[in-house]
């Protein structure tokens, strides 16, 4: 028997509806399988919980979730609680604690996805998001406020070890996967010191895996290659901010947000990682009903595949593949009338008649 012990953080707006269909579909796919089991303890921290705590989690937050084997998270935001503070004092301490260090996000057109590209190409690829260092540090500060020469300097922090680690785990992922080359997101041309340093560190970790290309492109040229070509890339690797960029451009090809799923990968397994749709708390359509869960019941696949569970993670995908297609129960987000549990309850319906 193999069972999970999952953390679920439902958190704000339409998080609680969304993870709520994911825990669903888990549930059943362990009605189907003997040796599977899933146990789910949720954890209130939301931003009412800081309203009225003053802070986002207990102090020993991040000690109650270290021993699960992973995290379901929904997605925190909320108008009366500063940005700053959702995102800093429950999203950061998780991914820095627990040393996820890759933001692992398919860029996949499932079966039934209309694409805003008329060609119809198939679009499936993998891109890892550099997710501890980079571009978003706060390094930096202003200088002469309100004077004419008034100034901000942000600073990039690019480490040989952060680049080589992710390098290496994106080779690693494209040998097990049969994947031909690997796409490198640069701007070595323009930003000389740390851009060189990424590149010279990919480059590095390439020559142990002969069998597979490297390609670097400059993250204008490689935008743009995302929408002429999609169907020539297999695994794309990138800095925090360009691959911040690239996976809501990708998102775009293949259908929005609301079938967009997400990993915060800590490769070496000492911590949980921790997976989420990679939309927010959608404050616009929150408490109606009508958020797509397939996101969220897709990042819990991710989950399931990186638990060792890859034949569940893909009985997930094809049965939402098979709600797409067949077209009838959908919500409003993709064209349909259909409420979120809906949905869930769709794919559940076709978890339960492929295994
Ligand atoms: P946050 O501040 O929490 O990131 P946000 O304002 O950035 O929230 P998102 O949650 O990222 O908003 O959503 C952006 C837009 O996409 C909104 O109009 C929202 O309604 C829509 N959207 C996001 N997720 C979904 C979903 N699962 N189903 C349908 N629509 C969605
Ligand atoms: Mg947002």
């Amino acid at each position: 028997m193999d069972t999970y012990q999952i953390a679920v953080i439902p958190g704000d707006g339409i998080g609680p509806d969304v993870t709520n269909e994911a825990m669903k579909v888990l549930e059943a796919l362990q009605e189907l399988d003997d040796a599977f089991e899933v146990n789910f303890k949720l954890f209130d921290w939301r931003s009412e919980y800081y309203l009225q705590h003053g802070q986002m989690m207990p102090d020993n937050g991040l000690d109650q979730l270290r021993e699960f084997d992973a995290i379901l998270f929904g997605a925190v935001g909320d108008a009366r609680v500063p940005d700053e503070i959702s995102i800093w004092q429950l999203i950061m301490p998780i991914r820095k604690q627990f040393q996820q260090y890759i933001n692992m996000r398919p860029i996949k057109k499932l079966a039934g996805i209309d694409s805003p590209l008329k060609n119809g190409s198939p679009i499936d690829f993998m891109v890892f998001r550099e997710n501890a260092e980079g571009e978003y540090s706060n390094i930096g500060g202003r200088l002469y406020q309100e004077q004419p020469q008034e100034m901000a300097i942000q600073n990039t922090v690019i480490t040989r070890q952060g680049v080589e680690r992710i390098a290496k785990y994106a080779f690693e992922y494209a040998k097990k996967n049969n994947k031909t080359k690997v796409t490198s997101a640069t701007k070595s041309n323009a930003i000389i010191h740390s851009m060189k340093l990424w590149d010279e560190a990919i480059e590095k970790v390439a020559v142990d895996y002969e069998e597979i290309a490297l390609e670097s492109y400059f993250i204008d040229a490689l935008a743009a290659y995302f929408v002429m070509r999609p169907e020539s890339f297999e695994v794309v690797v990138a800095s925090n901010l360009f691959g911040d960029i690239l996976t809501d451009l990708g998102a775009a090809l293949v259908g929005g947000l609301g079938v967009s799923p997400s990993g915060n990968i800590n490769p070496e397994r000492n911590f949980p990682s921790m997976f989420e749709a990679i939309h927010g708390s959608a404050p616009d359509i929150a408490g109606k009903g009508i958020a797509n869960p397939i996101a969220q019941i897709w990042s819990a696949a991710l989950m399931l595949e990186h638990l060792g569970r890859p034949d569940l993670a893909a009985a997930i995908v094809s049965s939402i593949e098979n709600v797409l297609q067949e077209g009838e129960v959908l919500t409003p987000d993709l064209g349909g009338n259909s409420t979120t549990s809906e949905v869930g309850d769709r794919i559940v319906e076709e978890v339960k008649k492929q295994l």
